[in-house]
């Protein structure tokens, strides 16, 4: 029987475990998910992931590595997540875990750094040498590849570009912040900023209000509503799209991109968040270094996270 050489790429999530198998090639060549239950514990998630990639495994495989991408702070060089408090994680040697039970080299990388390598590598990013990838869904997640290179910083923690000031006098972030894009460009943000406006001008917000039907307004109540007419929810898409474009310039003017992979339920709003959000671009960018950027969506959907991470310990 020929061997063939794999690596394997996990995308560990608050509530789902995805696995990839890749050969040296980057094709995927089996993938399988199961859930987190991360309230069982750091031993169980660990054990489960085990199996997972075990089920993924062909007699013929010949297993290089395994990378693991993962929301969190990571000490990459000891393969610890340090704290990951969607997973209720503390200083877990998930490197040497892996390491143990499969007697390969195993890297952890962020998950949103994993997903822009991914989509640079074998996505929408393909052929470039300088791309910045953003998903705008909950939050805002992104990551940068210059020169052909993922920048990682000292922490794997590089690439926050959710977390730009785009209003010095604005409310303050999670993150500690004031102004950040995310408070602006994300999903939940469209949601929040949408139900403002409908507390303030609720006659112009009928179509919306009917839409949410007494619940909190999602972004997706927001998209569907201007989509009909509803003037509320074509203002609160549009003041993200010009966020956007402002977190955008400055992204461009730092990196100088040939590629920006913009994806997440947010972008998926399409023309309506995205033409004012060019425009802003358009307007306020240096014209040499906006002109011929192209802003494509991604292509890998939500294996970005593990392809990538199976890439990068690959490389
Ligand atoms: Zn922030």
């Amino acid at each position: 029987m020929m061997n063939t050489k794999v690596y394997v790429g996990i995308d560990l999530g608050g509530t789902k475990i995805l696995a990839v198998i890749l050969d040296e090639n980057g094709v995927t060549l089996n993938k399988a998910e199961t859930s987190t239950n991360a309230h069982e514990g750091a031993e169980p998630v660990i054990q489960r992931m085990i199996e997972l990639i075990k089920t993924c495994l062909e007699p013929e495989h010949q297993l290089a590595s395994i990378g693991v991408a993962t929301a969190g702070t990571l000490n990459s060089k000891e393969g610890i997540v340090a704290t990951a408090s969607n997973l209720g994680w503390d200083q877990v040697p998930l490197g040497k875990r892996l390491g143990q039970e499969f007697g390969v080299p195993v890297n952890l990388e962020n998950d949103a750094n994993a997903a822009a390598y991914g989509e640079w590598a074998v996505g929408a990013g393909r052929g470039t040498q300088n791309c910045v990838y953003i998903t705008a869904s909950t939050g805002i997640g992104s990551g940068i590849i210059s020169g052909g290179k993922l920048i990682r910083g000292r922490d794997s923690s590089a690439g926050e570009l959710g977390h730009i000031t785009i209003d010095m006098n604005g409310p303050r972030c999670l993150c500690g912040n004031i102004g950040c894009l995310e408070l602006y460009a994300s999903g939940t943000s469209i949601g929040r900023r949408a139900q403002e406006l409908a507390s303030q001008f609720p006659e112009k917000a009928a179509v919306l209000l009917e839409k949410a039907g007494g619940s909190a307004i999602t972004s997706r109540h927001v998209a569907e509503a201007a989509a009909l007419g509803d003037e509320v929810s074509a203002q609160a898409i549009e003041e993200a799209g010009k966020a956007l474009g402002n977190g955008l310039v400055s992204i461009i003017h730092i990196m100088n991109p040939e590629v920006i992979v913009l994806g997440g339920g947010a972008a998926s709003i399409g023309a309506p968040l995205l033409e004012p959000m060019k425009q802003v671009i358009a307007e306020r960018g240096i014209y040499s270094l906006t002109n011929g950027v192209r802003i494509v969506s991604p292509t890998l959907g939500k294996e970005a996270g593990a392809i990538g991470a199976a890439l990068l310990v690959a490389e």
